[in-house]
């Protein structure tokens, strides 16, 4: 049915209501659902319990706006707070776990507003339970539940432009009205959207009206459709919520806007901004989810009313995770983002089983208590094969260029070494200056880390997250790496030995940092780190290792590092004689795992040790510095998972005319652990040379293993 649209140009369509969440099929479906499984049946009786409790609790909507959940940290420690007993009517007491002291909010200041963190969780509660409310009234039919649905959305109704907009930093005038950002603002609108739209067919003309003018139309036009953001995982929250809107009231301007804009709408989100490997381009696994989560509740809107957008790179964002996890089902925590299990992801997965059906997620599921949301509304209800997630899991080294992970990897399952080096694009504003870093893992734990993220009203996120001296790679004159984008030069296997070349990219200028990964065994992988500079420098090859050092046998001072960003961060830091040809130190992560890092001293190096932050000031993590001060130069290092004593002894190589070749071109590197030997060249420029040990031969490949006694 075709009616004259509210701009009096675009039609409009009116969709049958519900339409959002399920369509009158998915009721019926939820309803056999609950009927048929236990574990749907025991996730409804949960929500509608929850609903029944707050029928005859009043409405009492909080009296501003919501506060960014950024802010909510502890200004000494970094760490999240949490909330503790209530003071006063919109005051409550906040949580430190680090020093375990209670803080108080101060509304005046948004980095201390801590009330209004509390009070942006009862905006999204009340949300919540409008669509839980009406979920219960489409499947009981009682009209109490619509009653309860109703009551929530008027009043949001009554009060929503009262509230004024706000921002991340409490400034006036922009940001939002309920919460204090656009992301936000759409969360929690696509909620008020499904909610109303589960109990459309009850309310009135004038009620319709109401919800549409004071609230639906002014958050939409004011705060979620100005200023759009281009490929961005926040603009996908946003086309959810305008499309939502727009299915709702039948604006097929709004649908339009939220599909197909030419440059923002979900059709382009998908074509641009998932890479050719499934992953999200900012390439933080928490945003990858994250974009998930936003895009998912307008592609089911729009499958109910008969628009796909089920397209084959939506598929691709739940494979991708799976390629790219380490042997534990858990994702790596490059740029802005945390370690993310796969299992705390299984509910999303229950959505994309029911729509593409991969037998690789159903395995997800079958090892999960299926208690999501998702699982509720969508979940299949057939048998679910355990076995299938496993054969999900590669075993073997892989590559991805479009990200740019070079992924070494070898033995079974759980207790297997897993090394990701990463090259690829910076990540937009979520990336981290950190090109050639990387993350190891082995026999069941993350062993070199990534400092992840913390929240971003902490000082830690610009001062220790964003520096690249948080990361495995190397700082030029103590200044954290240009954004940039590296490539893999070489990958492959040569005699059972896998490795990897990445170059680095414009990560300084006049600076070539090209790194070389070979995994020996398990146990044992080796570092050919060459740096090529226009001059002279202070280069940092920086490295952190999970776990507590080992002191014993330590001849090392005290000292204070410089004040520049990160630096002024590490604790604990003593300088350590590197005159011997090869240093050793130890990290213990636990009685069974206590890996060793051997240096090889080939070049005068400053070497430093220290601890650098996890997850707030007081969690750390053991951090390595080898310094030189270096034009042209070649860190070579080994980290031995099983903790052995590992010889190194590097030498350098001659070109056809008998001229020796730097080792920052071509290093040759002889290592030596518990009675077994490689000898490994690595030649990234691809250098015609002269082998040492076969004089006769000349060899132009990336890598040359030519020896490796067993
Ligand atoms: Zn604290
Ligand atoms: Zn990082």
């Amino acid at each position: 049915m075709l009616l004259a649209g509210s701009d009096g140009i675009h039609a409009a369509t009116a969709y049958p209501h519900p339409c959002l969440l399920l369509d009158t099929n998915g009721i019926a479906a939820l309803k056999s659902r609950i009927a048929t499984a236990a574990w749907a049946r025991a996730s409804w009786v949960e929500l509608s319990n929850s609903v029944v409790r707050a029928l005859n609790r009043p409405i009492e909507l909080p009296p501003r706006g919501g506060n960014w959940s950024h802010n909510y940290v502890c200004p000494t420690h970094g760490a999240r707070l949490s909330q503790g007993k209530q003071l006063a009517k919109w005051e409550w007491e906040h949580i430190c776990p680090v020093g375990h002291h209670v803080l108080h909010g101060d509304p005046s200041k948004a980095t201390l507003d801590f009330d209004g963190n509390a009070i942006a969780g009862i905006h999204g509660k009340y949300a919540q339970e409008a669509v839980n409310a009406g979920l219960v009234y489409q499947v009981t039919g009682q009209q109490r539940f619509a009653q309860k649905a109703r009551d929530i959305l008027l009043a949001y109704a009554a009060r929503y432009l009262t509230y004024p907009l706000h921002d991340n930093q409490g400034k006036p005038g922009r940001g939002g009205r309920v919460a204090s950002q656009p992301l936000t603002e759409a969360s929690w609108l696509i909620d008020i959207a499904q909610g109303a739209d589960l109990v459309w067919n009850t309310l009135s003309g004038e009620e319709r009206k109401s919800l549409e003018d004071k609230l639906l139309r002014p958050a939409l036009d004011e705060i979620i459709l100005p200023r759009p953001q281009g490929i961005h995982n926040i603009q996908c929250r946003r086309n959810s919520a305008i499309g939502l809107v727009g299915f709702l009231l039948g604006d097929e301007k709004l649908i339009s806007i939220a599909i197909d804009d030419p440059a923002n709408g979900f059709r382009k989100q998908l074509e641009k901004g998932v890479l050719d490997d499934g992953m999200w381009l900012e390439g933080a696994s928490g945003y990858h989810f994250f974009t998930i989560a936003g895009l998912w509740s307008l592609a089911e809107a729009a499958r109910n009313c008969g628009i796909n957008l089920y397209a084959p790179k939506f598929q691709a964002m739940f494979d991708g995770p799976l390629a790219l996890a380490m042997p534990n089902f858990v994702l790596p925590n490059f740029n802005d983002s945390g370690m993310v299990p796969l299992q705390n992801q299984s509910d999303l997965y229950e959505l994309a089983y029911a729509r593409f059906h991969q037998p690789a997620y159903a395995g997800l599921l079958a090892e999960s208590d299926r208690r999501g949301q998702l699982a509720l509304l969508y979940g299949e209800t057939a048998p679910l094969s355990k076995a299938a997630s496993t054969s999900a899991l590669k075993s073997a080294s892989h590559n991805s260029p479009a990200s740019g992970y070079a992924i070494l990897q070898r033995g079974e399952g759980k207790d297997g070494t897993w090394l990701c080096v990463k090259y690829g694009p910076h990540g937009g504003g979520h990336g981290h200056p950190d090109k050639n870093t990387f993350v190891l893992y082995a026999r069941g734990e993350v062993v070199a880390t990534d400092a992840g993220t913390h929240a971003y009203g902490s000082p830690l996120h610009r001062d220790w997250d964003k520096t690249t001296l948080a990361h495995n790679t190397v700082v030029v004159d103590e200044t954290s790496q240009e954004p940039a984008t590296g490539k893999c030069l070489a990958f492959g296997t040569e005699r059972n030995v896998d490795y990897c070349i990445t170059d680095g990219g414009a990560i300084y200028k006049g600076v070539r940092f090209i790194r070389t990964a070979a995994m020996l065994t398990t146990n044992l992988i080796l570092f050919i780190d060459q740096i090529r500079c226009e001059g002279p420098h202070t280069l940092d090859l920086a490295y952190h290792q999970m776990g507590e050092w080992k002191t014993n046998g330590w001849k090392a001072s005290p000292i204070t590092c410089s004040a520049a960003a990160g630096y002024s961060r590490l604790q604990q830091t003593f300088r350590h004689d590197s005159k011997l040809a090869t240093s050793t130190f130890k990290t213990r992560l636990n009685e069974k795992l206590q890996p060793s890092i051997t240096l090889a001293n080939n070049e005068p190096t400053e070497i430093v040790t220290g601890y650098g932050l996890l997850k707030t000031t007081e969690d750390l993590v053991p951090m390595l510095l080898q310094r030189r001060h270096a034009q042209n130069t070649a860190f070579v290092w080994a980290v031995a998972l099983d903790g052995t004593a590992v010889e190194l002894q590097v030498s350098g190589a001659q070109d056809g005319s008998g001229n020796s070749v730097e080792l920052s071109e071509v290093a040759q590197v002889e290592l030596k652990a518990k009675g077994q030997s490689w000898t490994i060249l690595a030649n990234p420029s691809q250098r015609a040379v002269k082998l040492p040990e076969k004089p006769g031969e000349m060899k132009q490949a990336f890598l040359v293993l030519q020896s490796a006694s067993e």
